[in-house]
């Protein structure tokens, strides 16, 4: 991997224009925060170059600190949905402000975001609010071994579920691309119990749980795994889970927190329709915002404080603001919505998948609903191994030459595209004007 360049540095082949102004933002972030960013992938480590300091966002487009307009293809990482500054979203953050941010008691927007989701999620019977991802499979999982009195859990190498101790092991996306395949401050012991096998791979499971019969508390798995890139399950593998998980006594845990109230308005679930046990959401429910949700049964859930003994809790959750943008999003996310999400979505896997063939680059584009991602190879991608075995130098040309001409990728070959319903003609004509250039670059692209 390249490492940043420091302003002064000669703006080198791969990095086909300067930010001097997010530039020195980044020399000063890095002054005071390790690594100049507050989230490991915003770094462009996978990819070198300076880091965009975003300034605004509008619709499908952000404009940087220098001042450049980007058609956005991450989305915050998959929240922004509406596209950015949707102004009913922002009418309605505006409205709960002007009532104050936050009182540590039950509020009604919080009961109306649960009904939502309790709504749109039939196998969700009752729900807690959380402020993170990370804090709902945490929370998920406790509650599964609170309630089984198992200690065993089951993940899937390259599915990531947050930064919780006992699931960074083999977890995808940020962990991939700095290739720590297990990071130093998790002991031995909070990683002991957690059981890593192969995405797609039924036999490994239907084993693991012959190895440790009555030790298994549950399987967790991406509902769709968009965190080693778009890496769909093959048919049957879910319903295969829940019917392993059923015989043997464990819960099965469905982590939409990327795909729920993405991929459908009940989320994956919505697709291949398997009942989970518990399931966990984040992203899309929180606008923008901080909020996140862990729920399912209501007797498991049932285990959880004050109601029963299994402790969880949070200052801020269920946070007036975050309640009160996360409602507004999910009430403007109708049928017509995620039609017109995943029409974006085939518009530009067809432009991608165009550019790149007519320039000979190897490349599989696999979608998810509307989630997708290019893969640099003509393999098709079922397991982590799979992506692992791209060829992601092609990646980082494409990239910072779609870039360079006003169209922000992931900084990294291992994580989803998002599209939102802001993405109009404008923004899909800016996408075909720069992928000829940035095919071409993938194309000549050689190992570093
Ligand atoms: C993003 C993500 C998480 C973690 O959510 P945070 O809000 O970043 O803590 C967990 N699981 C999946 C599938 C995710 O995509």
């Amino acid at each position: 991997m390249s490492e940043t360049p420091s302003s002064g540095a000669p703006s080198a082949a791969p990095y086909p224009y300067e930010a001097p102004v997010s530039q020195a933002l980044f020399d000063r972030a890095a002054a005071v925060t390790p690594g100049g960013v507050n989230s490991p992938v915003r770094a462009f480590r996978a990819v070198g170059g300076t880091p965009r300091f975003m300034v605004s966002g509008q619709g499908a487009w952000l404009t940087d600190a220098d001042g450049r307009e980007y058609v956005d293809l991450v989305c915050s990482w998959g929240p922004m949905i509406l596209g950015h500054s949707h102004p009913e979203v922002i009418a309605a953050v505006q409205d709960a402000v002007a009532r104050g941010t936050s009182f540590g008691t039950p509020g009604e927007g919080e009961v109306a975001l649960a009904e939502e989701i309790v709504a749109r999620v039939a196998p969700v019977e009752q729900v807690r609010l959380v402020s993170s991802g990370t804090e709902a499979t945490m929370s998920a999982i406790r509650l599964a071994r609170g309630f089984t009195g198992r200690s065993k859990v089951i993940k899937f190498a390259g599915c990531y579920h947050g930064h919780v101790d006992a699931l960074l092991a083999a977890a995808g996306s940020g962990v991939a691309t700095f290739a720590l395949p297990d990071t130093p401050g998790v002991t031995g012991a909070q990683a002991g119990d957690t059981i890593v096998l192969p995405y797609n791979d039924l036999e490994a499971v239907q084993e693991a749980f012959h190895r440790h019969p009555g030790e298994i508390a549950c399987v967790i798995t991406e509902a769709s795994p968009g965190n080693m890139g778009v890496v769909p399950p093959l048919p049957g593998f879910n319903q295969g889970l829940k019917d392993a998980c059923a015989t043997n006594g464990a819960l099965y845990i469905s982590d939409e927190v990327m795909t729920g109230f993405r991929t459908s308005r009940s989320g994956w679930y919505g697709i291949d329709g398997v009942v989970p046990d518990l399931m966990t959401f984040g992203k899309v429910m929180g606008g923008g915002f901080p909020a996140a949700a862990f729920g399912g049964r209501a007797d498991v859930m049932a285990h959880l404080a004050p109601a029963g003994p299994v402790y969880q809790a949070g200052t801020l959750s269920g946070n007036p603001i975050a309640t009160a943008a996360g409602l507004a999003q999910l009430r403007l996310l109708d049928d017509a919505a995620y039609a017109r999400v995943n029409a974006v979505s085939e518009q530009i896997q067809a432009l991608v998948s165009d550019a790149l063939g007519k320039e000979g680059v190897a490349h599989t584009v696999q979608s998810a609903s509307n989630m997708f991602s290019v893969f640099f190879t003509d393999r098709p991608v079922r397991t982590y191994e799979d992506a692992r075995a791209q060829e992601s130098y092609r990646f980082t040309a494409f990239f910072h030459a779609l870039l360079a001409n006003g169209v922000y990728l992931p900084p990294s070959s291992f994580e989803s595209w998002f599209v939102s319903t802001a993405h109009d003609e404008r923004a899909l004509q800016t996408i075909a004007d720069a992928l000829p250039a940035a095919a071409r670059a993938a194309a000549e692209a050689t190992p570093a």
